[in-house]
């Protein structure tokens, strides 16, 4: 028996086969350019990866190439599709209808439908995913797993922005906080590898990625996180500026006379490592400039890391401590020197970075001292095994 794992982006599908007893991934894929003439899909693991050219017109047509390379005898070869019993769907956006996953029915339907003001590209993307499992594969469960539902727990002192009182209670304006899946998992395998209950535990998980956020997880609970109502606030990303003084929106539209589309456009896709370095929202490339020494490459590393180190600084005091600090995602998994800029320099606050082990590469693993009283760790974040584990739960307990 298997679980599918499903991501649909706007004119993407990313998904991941998993054995449900063993957990292992048995298949998974990419379908790229979904609606334009030249999409292709690309799946395999290994050797047997690769990638065909076809037309793939809709999420529909993307779901059907997906499957039919599961059922193929020389692909993945399953002998039908009832073996598939579940599918966790990635949903970006739960509102506030969703604290955990949830079995999908036409009343989660309509309220994930409520949520697309919230989510204009990724919701509807979502949806059509679901319909289009729930078309051609309709024996499995289908279970959405939304990325702002770990951190509905976040009390009112920190997800309330000091507005006037009807933008929340009318407009819902509010922090919601996103890459909930990713904060949840590494926050209970920080829990497994410190072997304590997670129950113990404060951990401020970095998710470290082209979008990036910080969660304070007190007791296994989301207390607070970087991005807020939508995912540009917090930290310095990529292309994302993070948070700023929000009269500059009002000052590049009254002075500088941008449209609000361009103000986004500027905020979202062109500020972030790209917009400081003039060069590219990749963090290995400004390495790169920084060896070539450009002096805007530094700068923008320093700019990066200082707004990961207040977060961090913000989090542990808010948690009155930290017990352990998580990295994780392409940047915190993979860049040590990013990892020393953010987290050297506190043995004042019992933060001890070894710099050996922090040079080295590898799993899961611990990048502190022994002696260092808060723990330092890198765990590669691993979102589809949690959408898997938690479909499979729901499919267990409908009994
Ligand atoms: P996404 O948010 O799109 O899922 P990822 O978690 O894959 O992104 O992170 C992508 C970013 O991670 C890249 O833009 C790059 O800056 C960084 N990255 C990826 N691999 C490495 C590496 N080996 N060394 C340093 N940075 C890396």
């Amino acid at each position: 028996m298997y679980v599918l794992v499903m991501n649909t982006g706007s004119s993407s599908l990313k998904y991941q086969l998993l054995d449900s007893e063993s957990l292992a991934i048995v298949d998974k894929g990419l379908c790229e350019k979904v609606g334009s003439p030249d999409s292709f899909y690309s799946h395999g693991l290994g050797d047997a990866a690769r990638t065909d050219t076809l037309p793939l017109f809709d999420h529909l047509a993307a779901v059907r190439a997906v499957l039919e390379n599961l059922l193929d005898p020389s692909s993945v070869a399953l002998a039908n599709l009832e073996e598939i019993i579940a599918v966790g769907h990635r949903v970006v956006h739960g509102g506030e209808a969703f604290v955990k996953s949830v079995v999908i029915d036409e009343d989660v339907i309509a309220k994930i439908k409520e949520c697309v003001p919230l989510a204009p590209l990724h919701n509807p993307a979502a949806l059509t995913g679901i319909e289009a499992c729930q078309t051609l594969i309709p024996a499995a469960l289908q279970v959405a797993v939304f990325d702002t539902a770990f951190h509905q727990t976040i009390p009112p002192r920190a997800f309330r922005y000091a507005l006037p009182d009807t933008l929340y209670t009318q407009h819902r304006i509010r922090k919601y906080g996103f890459h909930g899946t990713s904060h949840r998992y590494v926050a209970a395998r920080a829990a497994e590898i410190l072997e304590r209950p997670l129950e113990d535990l404060r951990i401020i998980t970095c998710h470290l990625g082209n979008g990036c956020s910080l969660t304070a997880v007190d007791r296994g609970h989301s207390v607070d996180t970087s991005m807020g109502f939508t995912p540009l606030d917090g930290v310095v990303m990529g292309t994302r500026c993070g948070s700023i003084d929000p009269a500059i929106v009002v000052y590049l539209i009254t002075e500088l006379g941008m449209s609000a589309e361009e103000v986004d456009r500027l905020m979202n896709r062109e500020s972030g490592l790209l917009g400081l370095t003039g060069i590219s929202n990749d963090i290995r490339d400004v390495h790169t400039a920084v060896a070539d020494s450009d002096e805007r490459a530094e700068l923008a590393l320093e700019i990066y890391a200082n707004a990961i180190r207040r977060y961090i600084g913000q989090y542990a005091f808010s948690m009155g401590g930290v017990d352990a600090i998580v990295m994780t995602a392409g940047v915190g998994e993979n860049d040590s020197i990013l990892r020393q800029m953010v987290l050297s320099g506190l043995e004042g606050f019992g933060i001890v970075l070894d710099e050996r082990r922090n040079a080295l590469r590898g799993a899961d693993r611990v990048i502190s001292t022994d002696d260092s009283s808060v723990t330092l760790l890198v765990i590669p974040t691993n979102e589809e095994l949690l959408i898997a584990k938690d479909a499979l739960a729901l499919w267990a307990a409908r009994g």
